[in-house]
């Protein structure tokens, strides 16, 4: 039987980086055992349907490299494959939970919940719920004549369908990660299966779902856990045991201090995004960071990802999507939490910003210099790109890195200038523009030689010189070789930015 997986999002708002990490793993898994990885939009609660989330999850998959087999604007032979176009599909099954005894109408209103709730919390006598205790106390077809049932339902009035869990049972989950989870039924409560609108909730069309789509392994979030009892039991009262999918819940990821799931939230306070994209609120027009528009590689961040649950067994970290899909096994995934270091994910993008070929980042790199006004040859790009690329973790930041290749320094760091402008600097350098004006080449070999020969004549180390050289260049003590710039922004502009350092800083200090 080939594997299937799903990756199942409610687009209820913007995708969480941990819902990029289930999506991730559902992939990986696929792709290893040459299966098919879909993409099923659970878009069954009209009140939480956010305007955009959808086509940001497509998005946000597409970017990180995820594409799917099967999934909306990819037809395949289960679909459709939003919830919302299944809508005449699940009511059946519904009907064929409450003919089969398994599931039952009610018609309490939400008063008369709440009404339930806070008496049992008064009381203290169990979990303020609606389940094999309380049921038999409700306003529902286990304690109302069948006429009153039917004349309810024809009369229009409100009623849910609700699964009737069993009153003392053993549910057994196997997950692929956790391994037997058992739970007594009774602590299971009678959650809402099908709504009087004609919807079903999250928990049938799951289900229902995934059994006519063939997924043959539910890999999903921690969080869905204590739900997946209950699924369990509508696939036995479905008669679909036999086909059950096998579960696996992937470990939460924690916060940077490691307490606590890192939530939407997290990411202002803390100054990292949480999102794969930037994301706009529709309603309120806020907007939070991306991972994209932080400057952050795609393959980046799918290393990063792929790392927060799952191990390798081995020491490396760097891992192209073909080698995960090699390497990556359920049974590798750990229990405990996956705790996000913020310093960490820059370490892996600056890792793919120097593995990366140099005409990609030269692209980049040139469309930053375009927004600053500035343009560069291919050649002088990659010389610059090579340069100092070390020295960054993100393109963007290859601009504060080399902005003195096309800019005489606007300033001179003070620090700087008070340590190493001093005393007969400026007079030094005036002698040697002028030496550099006798040059003819002014290429990285003529200058060295003309600067070691320069010390020599005047008895100087390079900690007498070069300093109050970079300085006149770049403005501060930052950057590449000294020589290198030079060669890069040629004679003149030297000698200008010498002179310009001459007239504005102190000779004497
Ligand atoms: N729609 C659920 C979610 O938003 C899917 C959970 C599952 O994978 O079963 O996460």
């Amino acid at each position: 039987m080939s594997v299937r997986v799903r990756f199942a999002p409610s687009p209820t708002g913007p995708l969480h980086m941990g819902g990029v990490r289930t999506a991730l793993y559902n992939y990986l898994f696929a792709k290893k055992h040459k299966g098919s990885f879909l993409l099923r939009i659970e878009d069954t609660d009209q009140t939480r349907y956010i305007p955009g989330a959808e086509a940001y999850i497509m998005d946000a998959l597409t970017w990180c490299g995820l594409p799917w087999d099967e999934g909306p604007g990819k037809d395949g032979p289960y679909g459709p494959y939003r919830q919302s176009e299944r809508k005449a599909l699940y009511k059946q099954y519904a009907m064929q939970l409450v003919d089969g005894g398994n599931a039952y109408y009610a018609f309490d209103t939400p008063e008369e919940l709440d009404e339930m709730r806070k008496r049992i919390e008064k009381e203290k006598s169990g979990n303020p719920q609606y389940d094999c205790r309380t049921r038999g106390e409700m306003k529902n077809s286990l304690t109302m004549p069948e006429t009153e049932v039917k004349q309810r339902i024809e009369s229009g009035e409100p009623f849910v369908i609700r699964v009737k869990t069993p009153e003392d049972e053993e549910v057994v989950v196997n997950d692929l990660i956790r391994g037997t989870v058992r739970v007594n039924s009774h602590l299971l409560d009678d959650k809402v299966l099908f709504k009087s609108d004609g919807m079903p909730t999250y928990h049938l069309a799951n289900v229902v779902d995934d059994y006519l789509m063939k997924i043959t392994h539910v890999i999903r979030g921690e969080e869905w856990l204590p739900s997946a009892p209950l699924h369990v039991l509508l696939y036995r009262y479905l008669g679909w045991s036999d086909n059950m999918p096998a579960f696996a819940h992937l470990p939460l990821l924690l916060k940077p201090d490691g307490h606590g799931k890192l939530s939407k939230r997290d990411g202002d306070r803390l100054g990292f995004p949480v999102f794969p994209l930037q994301w706009t609120d529709p309603e309120s027009g806020s907007i939070s960071r991306g991972y994209r528009e932080d400057g952050y590689f795609p393959e980046a961040f799918i290393n990063i990802l792929a790392l927060l649950g799952w191990n390798p067994g081995t020491e490396q970290e760097l891992f192209s999507m073909q080698e995960l899909i090699d390497t990556f096994s359920l049974e590798r995934v750990g229990k405990a939490g996956a705790r996000f270091d913020p310093d960490k994910a820059r370490w892996f993008n600056h890792q793919y910003l120097q593995k990366k070929p140099v005409t990609d980042i030269a692209d980049g790199f040139e469309k930053v210099l375009k927004d600053k006004g500035h343009h560069a040859d291919r050649e002088t790009l990659h010389q610059i790109v090579a340069l100092v690329r070390e020295r960054a973790d993100f393109i963007h930041e290859l601009w504060e890195q080399s902005d003195f290749f096309f800019e005489a320094p606007h300033d001179y760091e003070p620090g700087f200038v008070k340590k190493k402008w001093k005393g007969d600097t400026s007079a030094l350098m005036r002698k040697l523009a002028r030496t550099l004006e006798t040059m003819e080449q002014f290429d990285v070999n003529s200058i060295d030689r003309v600067i070691q020969s320069f010390m020599e004549e005047n008895a100087l180390n390079p900690g007498k010189l070069m300093p109050g050289l970079r300085l006149a260049l770049v403005g501060a003590g930052r950057g590449p070789d000294v020589k290198e710039i030079m060669a890069m922004i040629g004679k003149k502009e030297v000698i200008d930015r010498i002179e310009k350092a001459v007239d504005t800083l102190p000779d004497e200090s």
